[in-house]
């Protein structure tokens, strides 16, 4: 590990203005790649390496979404480097083995204490940033345990699930994913599945074209709706959507703004019309629970009996209104936000699950 340092720190100022200047690209604000010079350039060499995301966010005074996004596409521009650092949940020693996704396998043993374990995206997988030796090297005093510990401690760590939930991250890197047959635990992810109800009238209604470009709008609203919520859009499927989010919160919070927002699509699309007939009915369900995190036709994807039930919540979705299980409700924080909406539970038995299981329907009237 130590052969990484050099013995005489060396700062690349020059480098690191060029190399962050050019992250406008990605739409970066000169603010923004400001407060990332200074702190390349100027901060103690020890928030420098395995850096939590979090005490970077403090540093630049950016959001934790914004400042893991500003990271991300400095990762795609060689200025930082990303860590997937594996906590044993038995000695609570950190392994750097990891530097890609592909290297993290099912078990997980420990380097210190020879301890297996599954390999836990929420929990034991975290990320951490390290800047790149050829725009400043390091000293062995960056490698300092004591000051990781404090910082963790601090502001709490960023786990790997978030990042694979980050947009961001899945549209710039699409190849990191886990090797073949392994698979990442997940213990808490909320998906959110979408559907239009009735598209094939829509189809011959309105003629191949026309449906097609309402229903292509209507994904760019629900993908943006999912990235303004920390989430990640998984896969479409045919005129349907699955996204995973970290936070429950965040998946229903996103549920009622795509609601909301089709809403105001279709009143828009009638008055531009002067018809009433542009109606895209957008059925939702949300569902929190664990699951596996695998590779499929190159992408990450979610496999497990959360996801399927997550899917067969959202099939009894009637449209402009929102499914989700008591599941979900029992890990959502900001419940006060979702009182007025609800009701009684309904018990219902989902087809391939023998217990039945509460669901609530919201509709979601602004
Ligand atoms: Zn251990």
């Amino acid at each position: 590990m130590l052969n990484l340092f050099k013995s005489s720190k060396q700062i690349n100022n020059q480098a690191i203005v060029e190399a962050v200047e050019f992250l406008g690209r990605y739409e970066v604000g000169v603010v923004e790649q400001k407060k990332l010079i200074n702190f390349l350039q100027n901060e103690d060499e020890r928030s420098l390496y395995h850096t939590n995301p979090r005490l970077i966010s403090e540093r630049l005074d950016l959001s934790e979404q914004d400042t893991l996004q500003l990271l991300v596409v400095a990762l795609k521009e060689g200025i930082v480097t990303l860590n997937w650092d594996i906590q044993c949940p038995k000695c609570h020693g950190i392994d750097f083995a990891a530097t890609q996704l592909g290297e993290i396998t099912t078990y997980h043993v420990c380097p210190a204490c020879h301890h297996k374990h599954e390999s836990d995206a929420d929990q034991q997988v975290r990320v951490t940033f390290s800047i790149d030796e050829r725009l400043r090297s390091l000293s062995e005093r960056a490698d300092d345990l004591g000051f990781r510990n404090h910082v963790d401690a601090e502001y709490g760590v960023v786990s790997g699930h978030r990042l694979l939930t980050l947009q961001k991250f899945r549209d710039l890197f699409p190849r990191e994913t886990i090797p073949p047959n392994e698979s990442l635990l997940i213990r808490q992810v909320t998906i959110l599945f979408t559907d239009l109800a009735g598209s094939t009238a829509l189809y011959s209604q309105k003629g191949d074209s026309q449906a097609y470009s309402l229903v292509s709008q209507h994904f760019q609203i629900l993908f943006k709706i999912v990235d303004q919520h920390h989430g990640a859009v998984i896969k479409t499927i045919g005129d349907a959507i699955m996204a995973a989010f970290t936070s429950p919160d965040d998946g229903i919070k996103a549920a009622i703004a795509m609601q909301v927002e089709m809403q105001k699509f279709n009143g828009l699309a009638n008055q531009a019309s002067g018809s009433t007939d542009n109606q895209l009915i957008l059925k939702v369900g949300v569902h929190a629970g664990a699951c596996i995190s695998v590779t499929l036709n190159d992408r990450a994807d979610y496999f497990g009996t959360t996801v399927n039930t997550a899917a067969r919540v959202q099939a009894l979705s009637q449209g402009n209104d929102i499914v989700f299980t008591a599941d979900l409700l029992s890990r959502v924080k900001a419940i006060t936000a979702l009182k007025n909406y609800i009701g009684d539970p309904n018990y219902v038995t989902l087809k391939g699950l023998s217990e039945p299981i509460a669901v609530f329907r919201m509709t979601a009237t602004p």
